[in-house]
């Protein structure tokens, strides 16, 4: 016997608010179904076109949200002025080419300059630019310009490490790679800075 729990477990994002055009999608999911030779009014598709359209509208809703306005709502005002980093932030994302999931984790580092912010909002701003269609070197510059235009930091550098499903499941790479980008700015241009953020990454448990 299933738990109701367990069968609706791919359901749990259902009940993030609609955005415009929900329907409208829906009924294209229903003809794609149609159109990769399915019957999309068996039993087991019924409620597919609705659920893949409400799925695609959360893994896109990076778009509505503002990752500028996120940090600038908290700034704090603080002296420190060593290497701060967030590491292993999991994300999850689309790559644009294929519209299947490339995920991984991304890894901040930022020099302040009078101001630090919130090691969840560093999460967060990851998480805005990772819930739209992306390529990850777009999203790794696109973290690191939006930190370093409202913290105003010394510095900032973001390394990306994701498995892209369009390579591994069509067989275009090794099953297992993967692949790496980073991007920084201000004190990071100096190898010695970099090297002292790599050090970290590589060698705290
Ligand atoms: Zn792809």
């Amino acid at each position: 016997m299933v738990k109701e729990t367990e069968l609706h477990s791919c359901e749990t994002h259902a009940d993030i608010q609609a955005r415009e055009g929900l329907d409208e999608l829906a009924k294209h999911y229903y003809q794609v179904l149609q159109l990769l030779g399915e019957d999309p009014t068996r039993e087991g598709l019924l409620k597919t076109p609705m659920r893949v359209a409400k799925a695609m509208q959360y893994l896109t809703q990076g778009y509505e949200m503002d990752a500028h306005e996120v940090l600038r709502g908290a700034l704090f005002k603080e002296d420190y002025s060593q290497m701060v980093i967030v590491k292993d932030i999991d994300f999850f994302s689309l790559c644009e080419h294929h519209m299947l999931p490339f995920y991984g984790k991304a890894h901040v580092a930022y020099i302040p300059n009078g101001y630090i912010t919130g090691l969840s909002k560093i999460a967060r701003v990851v998480d805005i630019y990772a819930h739209r269609l992306q390529v990850q070197e777009r999203m790794t510059l696109q973290i690191k310009e939006c930190i370093q235009q409202t913290l105003h930091p010394l510095g900032v550098m973001v390394v990306v490490e994701a498995r892209h499903m369009c390579m591994q499941m069509r067989g275009v790479e090794k099953q297992n790679s993967i692949t790496t980008t980073s991007d920084f700015s201000g004190a990071f241009n100096q190898a010695k800075t970099r090297q002292e953020f790599m050090n970290l990454l590589h060698h705290q448990s």
